[in-house]
């Protein structure tokens, strides 16, 4: 069991505030500053010494938030490789990966995405049918994945492909950080119904991956995709965390521009979580506060949202005692969706059928009509609703597994996107 912290956070926030007197210069580039937070520790706390951290629990990270807020000093960057490329190297890669991109990814200067869904394996991942096979010292991958967040301006890719076809479905798969700029891989844009293009199409054509960028095993893959699952349902949404500064400099100006790019994708991510926060406003607004059926639905909302914020805390109580990430995440996520759900329903009512309308008149601007067609996304991101139902009835409750016909047969020999011709009528 890991020992109880026993240090004392004031001291550290005192320790920190007399390194950031003697570092922090607003004129330092954006990596030669995240370069200074990486090499002393501090821009990722909890993590181990050696690797951009301190080995301090998690805690800590808000500390230093605070006061790189407080002197007016840009922090690591948002997004997936801060978020999941990271965290799944650090539990899985060789040291040699995690020397190449462990620092890189927390200075900014590779940014990530993720490659696992397909068109025939999105729940059911362990069937994807991406396939990478070794090609003296470099693998060849062919295949295509789809839904994949940032793809269009990413450096690496973390990506799932099968290498071998006689094991069965989940102990084929390799997991490996695929170079995005080159001839093999096209990123193609796909636009969704509230108007954003987050998403792309990634072709795999030959795409080459070095010998040595398989994180974890080769055919282990699927163990370390579970590590990343577990980071991506407890992914707090991305903010907008820089610092104002009348006249920035240059480290500020570099933060900026790069969260421009960055956030593009994540812009519609505060509608997409229901906007719990407009909900009492536009019930005064639209003067449905004293209407009682209105009023119930939104005391039941904000109960939710409470109760959700408490288990989220506690989650994070429990990871600042350093307990990895569980089954305990698809509750959160589970909550998430219901909290999406109710507060679209609630902006419904209060808006009646202004709220399906954009532009100029519109409700807030549009921004109840992009609730409304984006609160969907968030039953589905990282594992569905009735997947993460799954993973709590059978991982929680000790309920009996999913019947499943094809866990152990050689994933060559299971059908795949087999569609059953309509039986022939009988004249
Ligand atoms: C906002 C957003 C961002 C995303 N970003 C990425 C990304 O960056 N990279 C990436 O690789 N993917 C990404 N995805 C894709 C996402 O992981 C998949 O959409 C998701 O896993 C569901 O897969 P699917 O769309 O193929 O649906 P399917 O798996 O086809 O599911 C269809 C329906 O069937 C239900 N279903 C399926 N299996 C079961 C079962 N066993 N029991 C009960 N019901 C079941 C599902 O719950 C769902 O309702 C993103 C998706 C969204 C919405």
């Amino acid at each position: 069991m890991t020992e109880p912290w026993s240090g004392d956070l004031a001291d550290i926030r005192a320790e920190l505030r007399v390194w950031l007197d003697a570092n922090w210069e607003p004129t330092l580039s954006l990596v030669e500053w995240r370069t200074r937070l990486a090499d002393a520790g501090w821009a990722c706390p909890a993590w181990p010494v050696q690797r951009c951290g301190r080995g301090l629990p998690q805690l800590v990270a808000s500390i230093v938030a605070d006061e790189l807020f407080r002197v007016g000093a840009p922090g690591v960057p948002d997004g997936v490789g801060m978020h999941l490329a990271a965290p799944t190297i650090l539990e899985h890669a060789s040291e040699e990966l995690k020397d190449r991109f462990i620092h890189p990814t927390v200075t900014g200067e590779i940014a990530w995405c993720q490659l696992f869904s397909e068109p025939g394996a999105g729940s059911d991942l362990a069937s994807l049918t991406t396939k990478a096979v070794l090609d003296g010292d470099e693998w060849t991958v062919d295949g295509q994945k789809v839904w994949n967040t940032s793809a269009h301006h990413a450096d690496f890719g973390l990506l799932l492909a099968r290498t071998d076809w006689d094991e069965p479905k989940h102990g084929g798969i390799t997991y490996f950080a695929i170079p995005m700029h080159q001839a093999g891989v096209e990123v193609r844009p796909l636009r969704q119904m509230n108007g954003h293009a987050s998403f792309n199409e990634v072709f795999l054509d030959g795409a080459r991956v070095p010998l040595t960028n398989v994180i974890g095993q080769v055919g282990s893959g699927w163990a370390v995709a579970l590590t990343t699952l577990a980071y991506e349902r407890r992914l707090a949404s991305l903010r907008a965390n820089l610092p104002r500064a009348e006249r920035p400099g240059r480290a500020l100006r570099e933060a900026s521009a790069e969260q421009a790019v960055a956030f593009e994708p994540y812009k519609w991510y505060p509608q997409r979580a229901g906007r719990v926060d407009l909900v009492v406003e536009q019930a005064v607004a639209m003067g449905k506060n004293r209407d009682p059926l209105v009023r119930q639905e939104i005391a039941h909302l904000i109960a939710l949202a409470r109760v959700a914020e408490w288990t989220a805390r506690r989650a994070a109580a429990a990871r600042a005692r350093g307990r990895p990430p569980g089954p305990e995440g698809s509750l959160g996520k589970l909550a998430s969706s219901a909290i999406a759900r109710a507060a679209a329903d609630i902006h419904a009512s209060i808006a009646g059928a202004a709220g399906m309308l954009t532009g100029v008149d519109s409700p807030l601007d549009g921004t109840i009509a992009e609730v409304l067609v984006s609160v969907p996304a968030v039953s589905i991101a990282g594992g569905t609703d009735e997947i993460q139902r799954n993973i709590v009835a059978e991982r929680i409750l000790g309920l009996p597994k999913e019947p499943a016909v094809d866990r152990d047969v050689p994933f060559r020999h299971v059908l795949k996107n087999v569609r059953r011709e309509p039986a022939r009528q009988e004249a």
